[in-house]
């Protein structure tokens, strides 16, 4: 039989509404060099739908893709909202990408309205030759008439001012019902092999998903918090953390382009936050500027949660040990919303066996299904031990990439699920601990070697700042690890006593013999080692002690 329950359609408008009536007073500051803007729930909910009316305006009647070139901040998450709820999908273009990228996503998505921020109005006009369909630029923020002329461009395209555009627009607007798994947001993958490829997440899916990241099980949202958004709204749909916000009543903070550990320490400081969402390396920069300012009050910070990459439990453990700051480890991916698990440990965890749990990538988040497949194609058990990769599934996880018609890509699914090329294994009680990614870990002997777990040993020591692993060609057991190192600032740990620290850690054989001292590791668009690169300088010649 049917249930009785009343069939009413998730959808961003109700969020919109429902955030700025019941929440009004819930701030969202955006920094700024002239101080922080504040507006409120219900000033953002009245922008929204006033966005609405201008979207009709400019020929966006639903079923479009909206392009947002922007950094973290109140007109970003209003276009984050309003153009979903008005029924379109906003695609927010990675402004990391390399420029042909960037082209072609925009031509992809088929942007043919693209807002962008004044202060990244340049590095956009230089695509526009590329993008012929695009036909309104939106700028936020003053408009200098040279790049008004450059956006302008041969006259294709009309150039509008937000404000000035918002402004001109009735404060109501009639939200259309929509089916709520249409496409809402939109994400490209940061592409590391072939084109990027199109994510598109639905109203359903954003709202189960920001429920989940709202949670106690998550970030533990309420309206007293006040959350640093330092994840780009434009990478894995910043972790939920927009949406998850608007329905928990949660402050924002929107860093904008100042995403210096100098300015994201004040805003902490002067803001009093309480949470939010980062990168590892980003994070490693605020801990240095932390410890070199003890004077800067940073008490109101609970927790951030860190995902992207691995985080090398170091740092968990500074921030923790010197600043009272707890590091919520996460995983997951742009294809699944992005978080997939949190490592909350269980309750009655102590001592070793809780940082054990903290140091894991984290318990399954709440409709997130997994299993592992094994090198022979088996499924592996929970027994944390056994490895294979990691396949998910759930209503937050994508099924397919937009407008993909590559088998290449076909290989992403495997009878339902994704197959997300991260190798890990899983605890009886679903805590996920990932050793790599399958293109990452180090085949040596017909044994496996994980990267992340000599990245993260390196990076316990003293004398190193950042170490990257990568498996290199080798005559006699294949492939070797090389241990790319950046020493910590005023240390030169040499080789030797790098390698007798490992000895005491990890398995002997897994040391690695070759190594090579940089100033930085390269990374990629989203700020991710790029082992790629680093594969191929050694090929080169160029990473040699
Ligand atoms: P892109 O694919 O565009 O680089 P994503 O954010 O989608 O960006 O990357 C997802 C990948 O990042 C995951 O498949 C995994 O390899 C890695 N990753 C994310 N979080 C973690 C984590 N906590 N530990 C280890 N790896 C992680």
């Amino acid at each position: 039989m049917r249930s009785t329950m009343q069939n009413v359609p998730l959808l961003t408008s109700r969020l919109i509404e429902y955030a700025g009536t019941v929440y009004p007073g819930s701030e969202v500051v955006t920094w700024g060099a002239g101080g922080p803007r504040r507006s409120s729930f219900a000033d953002v909910a009245r922008d929204c739908r006033r966005l609405a009316n201008a979207l009709r305006s400019l020929g966006v009647d639903g079923d479009q893709r909206v392009g947002s070139f922007m950094w973290n901040n109140e007109e970003h998450l209003e276009l984050y909202l309003g153009v979903p709820a008005a029924g379109a999908v906003l695609h927010t273009i990675n402004i990391r990408l390399f420029p042909q990228q960037m082209v072609y996503v925009v031509n992809h998505a088929e942007d043919r309205v693209v807002f962008v921020d004044n202060s990244l109005a340049q590095p956009f006009s230089a695509l526009l030759e590329h993008t012929p369909l695009v036909e309104h630029v939106v700028v936020n923020g003053p408009v200098p008439d040279e790049v008004r002329q450059a956006l302008g461009g041969d006259g294709r395209r009309q150039v509008h001012d937000y404000r000035a555009l918002l402004d001109a627009q009735p404060d109501t607007f009639d939200w259309p019902v929509l089916d709520e798994n249409d496409g809402a947001l939109m994400c490209y993958t940061s592409g590391t092999t072939g084109n990027p490829k199109g994510v598109v997440y639905s109203h359903r899916s954003n709202l189960l998903h920001a429920t989940f990241c709202a949670g106690s099980n998550s970030l533990g949202l309420s309206q007293a918090s006040r959350a640093l958004a330092v994840v780009p709204l434009f990478h894995a749909n910043a972790w939920g953390l927009a949406y998850a916000s608007m329905i928990s009543g949660a402050s924002v903070i929107m860093p904008d382009r100042f995403l210096q550990p100098e300015p994201l320490v004040a805003m902490i400081a002067s803001e009093r936050v309480t949470c939010g969402g980062a990168v590892p390396t980003l994070m490693t920069g605020v801990l240095d500027h932390l410890d070199a300012h003890p004077e800067i009050d940073v008490s109101s910070l609970n927790n951030v949660i860190i995902g992207g990459s691995a985080c090398p439990p170091a740092l968990m453990h500074a921030f923790h040990d010197r600043h009272g700051i707890t590091i919520l480890h996460g995983w997951g991916m742009t294809e699944t919303s992005p978080l997939g698990t949190v490592a909350i440990p269980p309750i009655g965890a102590e001592g070793e066996e809780y940082w054990e749990y903290r140091h894991s990538q984290g318990r399954l988040a709440l409709h997130v299904e997994a299993r592992l497949i094994g090198a022979d194609g088996t499924r592996q058990p929970w027994d944390g031990e056994s490895v294979g990769e990691v396949e998910v599934r759930g209503p937050w996880i994508t099924g397919s990439y937009f407008r993909e018609d590559d088998p290449a890509t076909q290989e992403k699914f495997d009878d339902g699920w994704l197959r997300t090329g991260d190798i890990g294994s899983l605890t009886p009680d679903g805590y996920l601990t990932i050793s790599d990614r399958a293109k990452d870990v180090i085949k040596s002997g017909g044994e496996w070697i994980s990267s992340i777990d000599l990245e993260n040993t390196l990076m316990g020591h003293p004398g190193v700042q950042e170490a990257s692993v990568v498996g290199v060609p080798d005559d006699k057991w294949g492939e070797r690890p090389l241990a790319v190192v950046v020493p910590a600032e005023g240390q030169q740990p040499d080789v030797t006593e790098l390698r007798d620290y490992l000895e005491t850690r990890v398995a002997h054989w897994q040391v690695p013999e070759r190594w090579a001292f940089v100033t930085e590791v390269p990374k990629t668009s989203v700020g991710k080692f790029d082992k790629k690169v680093l594969r191929a300088r050694y090929a080169e010649g160029a990473l040699t002690v």
